[in-house]
């Protein structure tokens, strides 16, 4: 029997190791399967590249049981085993890596078979994540044509014991003493069947080897991606989906995307149906699982996706990520980086083809996700536009249903200078709207926008195609331009100056001014805005904890062949008063029809009462 103590750098280390460098303490399982993974791969090489030795495939697994009255959890493989000197070596010193070692090896040697063997490990330290979760870690192994077992006991930075011993197959036991429950750790849980499974599903379901409790298999060995693209059924794209716990709809679309090249990868993605619930809150937390080697190494890896294309869910693997000794990912790695952008670019791609050709199930994805697209547009001061601008959608006054800009611009007559808008809460109440009543009459198309963030983020967005947006609310529309009464409007205008400055006056300061209207055709008025802050963007920024006060440069506008101005023009002339309490009604009428609030309900109340009798 040998006792050693750890090399002295290995034992920092080894205490480093425990205590720091793993976030999660459950991921010593996924350390020791992948352990066990590439002992088998060694195994395989081996006899691969040798004559006359048969085999069976069912020799080839990995075995996990649970003892919970001793405590014990128990891994063992039938791979290529470790003798003495192997356990010294490898399980002595920490930081030095058989497989490492093994893997330079072959590609050095042998570049032919070095496809066959994609090894995980690399750093020396997985093995010590055990650990972490155990008090007592005992290796009992038997290395393959060798004779001798030997048994390797530690109970952590102490060092630990090498023996002889006697197992009958060869390969390697892990034995496992999980800890006592500590005060804020829960170590019962890997003695648990149900934990311990759910843990080879989440980090080791693609282990091409058999992970077996008892005589089931729990892992599923292929992932699907590396399935050939053509047999993969629409099927196994929603069984994987709904497996991976990405949602309880059924996806709108599966996208199979690999690339091939320096830098390669694997990805399925998928567009879900639904908004999940907490999708606009904090809690959500955006990302695709990352694989290296089959082998999961982040659960949401945000780095893979801008913030409008959460909604996206997948996995990605591949084998070329710079890993840290954790397994966790480099910061800012060039890799990911070209991974991400491949992906956006992807994306925006099979969602204007859906969008083109499969128009239904679009529509439902944009009114699941439409927002978080232009909550893009408006951040980062419009730097996304190349891939969001055409991936919006707004609904047309015309066709009475969600269009693109693009189809909008291409229907704009030669006549129409821009872009119209409308503004409002829903789509009904823009609807009805009185500024609307010209633009069908010139059967020009406006789009409604009735989702807060839509102003701000055609504001950053300035134009389509070269046509600027315009507000159906904004002061100057340039309609009245093209309209033959301008110069008669104008006049009236004028004679009637004396009657709106009366009526901004009366308004004391709420209104900028007050004009004849050249939109109105029923209705007797409206606002409209002059200036960068519409009426729309003030009722939002309103809202805002620190956006009150800021008003819009709001004009009154009074459609002077309504009767209701003869009867403004008459009191103004034989009754002040009277003439006084209209304008403050009018205006009232204004506001509400805009979706504003009256300021004075109240004085709002008796001016009409006063009126009506
Ligand atoms: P890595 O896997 O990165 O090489 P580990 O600390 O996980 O580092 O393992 C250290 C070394 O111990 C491995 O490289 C391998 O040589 C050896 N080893 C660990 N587990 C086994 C096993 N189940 N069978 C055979 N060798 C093993
Ligand atoms: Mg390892």
């Amino acid at each position: 029997m040998k006792t050693r103590q750890f090399q002295a750098e290995s034992k920092r280390l080894l205490d480093l190791m425990i205590n720091s460098i793993y976030t999660h303490k459950e991921i010593f399982l996924r350390e020791l399967i992948s352990n066990a993974s590439d002992a088998i791969d060694k195994n395989y090489y081996r006899i691969l590249t040798s004559e006359n030795i048969t085999f069976d495939k069912n020799d080839f697994y990995i075995q996990i049981s649970i003892d919970k009255d001793a405590r014990t959890l128990t891994i063992e493989d039938t791979g290529i085993g470790m003798n003495m000197e192997d356990m010294e070596e490898n399980l002595g010193t920490i930081a030095k890596s058989g497989s490492l070692a093994f893997k330079q090896q072959v590609s050095d040697t042998d570049s032919e078979s070095k496809d066959e063997v994609d090894i995980i490990g690399q750093f020396g330290v997985g093995f010590y994540s055990a650990f972490m979760v155990s008090d007592k870690v005992t290796v009992i192994s038997r290395k393959v044509g060798e004779e001798k077992a030997f048994r390797w006991v530690s109970e952590g930075a102490d060092g630990y014991v090498v023996e002889e011993c006697e197992r009958e197959k060869e390969g390697t036991t892990i034995i496992l003493e999980i800890k006592e429950n500590a005060d804020e750790t829960d170590y019962d849980q890997y003695l648990e069947d149900y934990k311990v499974r759910s843990l080879v599903k989440k980090y080791s379901d693609f282990i091409k080897y058999p992970v077996k409790m008892g005589d089931e298999v729990i892992n599923s060995m292929v992932p699907l991606w590396k399935k050939n693209k053509s047999e993969i059924t629409e099927e196994d794209y929603e069984n994987f989906y709904k497996e991976k716990h990405f949602g309880f709809d059924k996806p709108l679309k599966s996208i199979y995307y690999s690339v091939d090249g320096v830098s390669s990868f694997t990805s399925i993605l998928y567009i879900p149906g639904r908004t999940p619930f907490d999708f606009y809150s904090k809690d959500f937390e955006r990302g695709l699982e990352l694989y290296s080697n089959n082998v999961m190494i982040m659960q949401k890896c945000q780095d893979l996706l801008p913030e409008y294309f959460g909604f996206v869910q997948g996995v990605v693997d591949s084998q070329d990520l710079s890993l840290n000794i954790s397994r966790e990912l480099l910061q800012h790695d060039r890799q990911l980086q070209f991974i991400s952008k491949k992906i956006k670019e992807k994306i925006k791609k099979e969602l204007l083809s859906m969008q083109k050709d499969d128009r239904e199930n679009y529509v439902t994805f944009f009114e699941a996700f439409g927002r978080t697209l232009k909550f893009g547009l408006y951040s980062e001061y419009g730097m996304n536009r190349d891939i969001l601008e055409d991936l919006i959608m707004f609904y047309s006054s015309t066709k009475k249903e969600l269009v693109t800009l693009k189809e909008y611009v291409e229907r704009m007559g030669e006549d129409q200078k821009y872009i119209y808008y409308a503004t409002g809460e829903n789509v009904d109440k823009i609807g009805k709207l009185p500024q609307l009543e010209i633009f069908a009459d010139k059967n020009y198309e406006v789009l409604f926008f009735n989702d807060e963030v839509d102003e701000f983020a055609i504001r950053v967005l300035a134009s389509y195609s070269e046509k600027e947006f315009k507000s159906i609310s904004s002061g100057d529309l340039e309609l009245e331009k093209e309209n033959d009464e301008s110069e008669e409007n104008k006049k009236e205008s004028d004679q009637n100056k004396e009657l709106f400055d009366f009526v901004t006056e009366s308004l004391g300061g709420k209104i900028k001014s007050a004009k004849a209207s050249k939109k109105l055709k029923t209705h007797p008025v409206c606002l409209s805005s002059e200036g960068e802050l519409s009426i729309e963007m003030e009722k939002v920024l309103s809202m805002m904890p620190d956006g009150g006060g800021v008003k819009a440069e709001k004009i009154l506008e009074i459609n002077t062949s309504h009767k209701i101005f003869e009867l403004l023009k008459e009191s103004f002339v034989n009754d002040k008063d009277k003439a006084k309490k209209i304008a403050r009604v009018l205006y009232n009428q204004a506001l509400l029809i805009e979706g504003l609030s009256v300021e004075d309900p109240v004085e709002y109340a008796n001016d009409v009462c006063s009126l009506m009798m």
